[in-house]
């Protein structure tokens, strides 16, 4: 017999952006299915309606392809077991539940939210870890009596019927054999009076109905699993392999990630100027050791590497200094034009390229790209980076910024205006020959190149980091260099 292929899901709920540990649990997933040995399916949990946000959707797939994680089943594109949107299948659910009903194995309750916020109420109270959860008032109802409500126009909900004693055996395939006792489970809903289904019900039957084969998610689902198991066994259908991932820290070890600590959706990441490449290798290492140290995949790579063995069970601290590593690893990797074709939505965002950014624009940005490429670590960062590259203007610098210590305003002016004589009569605005020039003007006027080339560094870009001098000017040409070393030397006038 043919092996079984793997058939593996991502399935959120869309109630908020995609969170960034949730992007980690669609990249295991869809590493686990590989290239080719298996499926990768995303499922749109959407059966809560309360917390229903409709701008979600739409980020958690543009999130996910923006990963390159792209699915062979979903909403979208189709497939075999659809529709893969779960508000599209509530009659399913309800045939389901209604099986459980008639085999004895689940119940219509007919408990109103009062009765059930003062018994939560009571049981608060008591304190008594064992009494939690409903108290099977409705299990045993007779039949007359649940006619009598249905007539009255009451609405039950369908609750599953939870055995009343014994153990339920969990196995995941990371942690080994975990034994929940029966008891501490209670009656759970299944199907809510408004005919929609709890995740519990909704899950289990799609993980079945779409041949799902691995069950891969965040370990806060855990708690779910003995109720997932029940279920399997309560439709005598087999179980699929759970596996849990490890929980993910803030950045200090200290409590789970939140919004205290950043950003957490995978959005956010985005729009900072995080690179796909460097999000995807950082969250293949938190959670999943490759068999060596090595540390750099590519998506591909870590198709060929993963396996689930590797993954560990103990909580991981996410580690923002190692993720801006990682980002400045993949910008240097680029070439010029492919960092040119990335930084350019966070310019026209900052408006200091036009939209579309017309070619000679754009080959311009390329040219600037080997200058920033070493000390870039974000994205975002390049209009701060290069701003004064693409200006026309740049702000006037203020005039402590072009003094260097130990010099006087004056005799600043004055080297400025050197400076503006020699560049100007030179041709060929090449970085060699400007500095050749430069150096030599230094040289005539016995100034250390260092009292020179600051308030000329300054005067250029309006700041005092920035690449290699000569090569700057060059790219910033000739008419412009000009025009600014005689602003800033206007600025220094008049003492
Ligand atoms: N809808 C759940 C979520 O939002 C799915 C959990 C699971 O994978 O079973 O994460």
């Amino acid at each position: 017999m043919a092996e079984e292929k793997v058939r593996v899901r991502f399935a959120p709920s869309p109630t908020g952006y995609l969170h960034i540990g949730g992007a980690r649990t669609a990249l295991y997933n869809r590493l686990l299915a590989g290239k080719k040995k298996g499926f990768f399916l995303l499922r749109i949990e959407d059966t809560d309606r309360s917390r229903y946000l409709p701008e979600a959707l739409d980020d958690i797939m543009t999130g996910l392809k923006w990963l390159g994680l792209e699915w062979d089943e979903g909403p979208d594109v189709g497939g075999p077991v659809g529709p893969y949107q779960q508000s599209e299948r509530i009659p399913l659910y309800q045939k389901y539940a209604r099986q459980l009903v008639e085999e004895g194995k689940a119940y219509y309750c007919f408990c109103s939210p009062e009765r059930l916020q003062a018994l939560r109420q009571r049981q608060e109270a008591a304190k008594d870890p064992a009494g939690y959860g409903y108290d099977g008032h409705c299990r045993d109802l007779p039949e007359e009596e649940q006619e009598k409500y249905i007539a009255e126009g009451r609405k039950p909900v369908i609750r599953f019927k939870m055995p009343r004693e014994g153990k339920v055996r969990v196995v995941d395939a990371l942690r080994g054999e975990m034994i929940f006792d029966l008891q501490t489970l209670d009656d759970f809903v299944l199907l809510k009076s408004d005919g929609f289904p709890t995740y519990h019900l909704a899950n289990v039957v799609d993980d079945h109905l779409m041949k799902i084969t691995h069950v891969m998610r965040g370990d806060e689902w855990i708690a779910s699993t003995p109720r997932h198991v029940l279920l399997y066994q309560a439709f005598g259908w087999e179980a699929p392999v759970f596996l849990h991932l490890p929980v993910l820290l803030s950045p200090d070890g200290k409590g789970k990630l939140s919004k205290r600590h950043g950003a957490t959706s995978l959005r956010e990441f985005r729009e900072k100027g995080y690179l796909p490449e460097a999000l995807n290798n950082f969250l293949l290492l938190l959670g999943w050791h490759p068999p060596d140290d090595r540390e750099l995949f590519t998506l591909e790579e870590a198709m060929e590497v993963f396996s689930p063995e590797r993954i560990s069970t103990s909580p991981v601290a996410f580690s923002l200094d190692k993720l801006n590593w990682f980002n400045g690893v993949y910008i240097r990797k680029l070439t010029p034009e492919e960092l040119a074709a990335r930084v350019l939505p966070f310019l026209q965002k900052d408006g200091l390229l036009p939209e579309p950014c017309p070619p000679e624009r754009f080959n311009y940005l390329v040219r600037i790209m080997p200058l920033v490429q070493e000390r870039l670590k974000l994205l975002s960062e390049i209009t701060e980076m290069a701003g004064y590259f693409l200006r026309e203007e740049i702000p006037p610098p203020p005039r402590e910024l072009l003094i260097p210590k130990k010099s006087t305003a004056d005799q600043t002016r004055l080297l400025l205006i050197e400076a503006e004589k020699e560049l100007a009569k030179v041709d060929d605005f090449s970085s060699e020959t400007l500095e050749t020039a430069l150096r030599r003007l230094a040289a005539s006027l016995g100034v250390k190149p260092g009292t020179f080339f600051m308030p000329l560094r300054v005067a250029v870009t309006g700041k005092t980091a920035t690449p290699g001098l000569f090569e700057t000017m060059a790219v910033i040409g000739k008419e412009r260099v000009l025009r600014r070393i005689r602003a800033a030397a206007g600025i220094l006038a008049g003492d």
